[in-house]
């Protein structure tokens, strides 16, 4: 991800697009809040307002460089839009994220919908639930 994907977007490249698009791709979770996002720039020593985090957010959201998640009762979560499909494990305790693809569940939601006379043209599934190893996560976070 570099200034050309801005452009390649529609967008202006700016300094505050450069950074948290820089953030969206390189940090190691690749989901995040907009506060995250928010407070990762402040410890780099960024001056940067929540608003303007949001706001880029949105931006990129809508020219198509992110995908906005609403996982159940968290604040909304954003990752780089790969064009990769994949769906999601969400640790409903510590809201740990961890991506999956099954390509035999795939098949099965064609299928599904094939037998309907139905055409996908999106799907989401989110599983919820704790990760085992995880068991004294209670109150973290
Ligand atoms: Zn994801």
């Amino acid at each position: 991800m570099e200034s050309s994907d801005l452009k390649k977007a529609g967008l202006k490249v700016t300094l505050p697009r450069m950074k948290i698009l820089d953030l969206l791709a390189n940090s190691p979770d690749r989901h995040l809040k907009a506060e995250d996002i928010y407070k990762m720039l402040l410890d780099a020593g960024e001056d940067i307002a929540l608003a303007t985090v949001y706001r880029v957010l949105t931006q990129f959201e809508a020219a198509g460089l992110v995908t906005r998640h609403h996982f159940d009762g968290g604040h909304a979560v954003f990752e780089l839009n790969d064009g990769e499909h994949h769906d999601h494990l969400v640790d409903i305790r510590t809201g740990r994220v961890v991506e999956f693809y099954d390509e035999i569940i795939e098949q099965r939601q064609k299928e599904i919908a094939r037998e309907h006379g139905f055409t996908i043209t999106e799907h989401t599934m989110i599983l919820y639930g704790h990760f085992d190893d995880e068991g004294d996560a209670e109150g973290r976070d």
